[in-house]
């Protein structure tokens, strides 16, 4: 037993076993890979590589990975390279709509000096809308951009 690193523990709560270790305080669990990975805040395959260095275990490197590993890692390749492209179809899905909305508030702009303040009214309150809209387009925010998105559609 030992006191949690993990937790303020005064008194040893931390259960080391064959396989792995549990905290009864924190609840925390793991194999010795995960905690040296939450101890220096590492990945765990560089836990893994310091354990072997620190311990002088030899470990080969040129074995194959296996096919059922090797099918996992093309499938998040793949999903990967799927979720890029989703990700770069969207941007330019808000580049148009964000150009699209610009235009129309350029034309509504032009409105309030050519045309009539009554034919136009319900567009002049619009405009505070668009910009604010064009605003929420330029934003680094995902979520706020797809609201933007689904509001502006309505004006073209
Ligand atoms: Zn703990």
């Amino acid at each position: 037993m030992a006191r949690c690193p993990f937790h303020e523990d005064r008194h040893p709560s931390l259960v080391v076993f064959g396989n792995g270790w549990k905290c009864f305080g924190c609840q925390e669990h793991g194999d010795g890979v995960d905690l040296v990975a939450r101890l220096y805040n590492l990945r765990p395959i560089d836990a893994a590589r310091t354990i072997a260095r620190d311990f002088g275990l030899h470990v080969d490197v040129s074995q194959p990975i296996s096919t059922d590993a090797r099918r996992k890692i093309e499938q998040a390749r793949k999903k990967a390279a799927r979720r890029r492209q989703l990700e770069k179809a969207f941007s330019r899905k808000v580049e148009e709509v964000y150009l699209q909305l610009a235009i129309v508030r350029r034309f509504v702009l032009n409105l309030k000096t050519f045309v009539e303040y009554e034919q136009v009214a319900d567009l002049v309150h619009a405009e505070p809308y668009l910009e604010y809209l064009q605003s929420e387009l330029q934003s680094r925010d995902i979520t706020r951009q797809v609201e933007a998105v689904r509001a502006a559609e309505r004006w073209f």
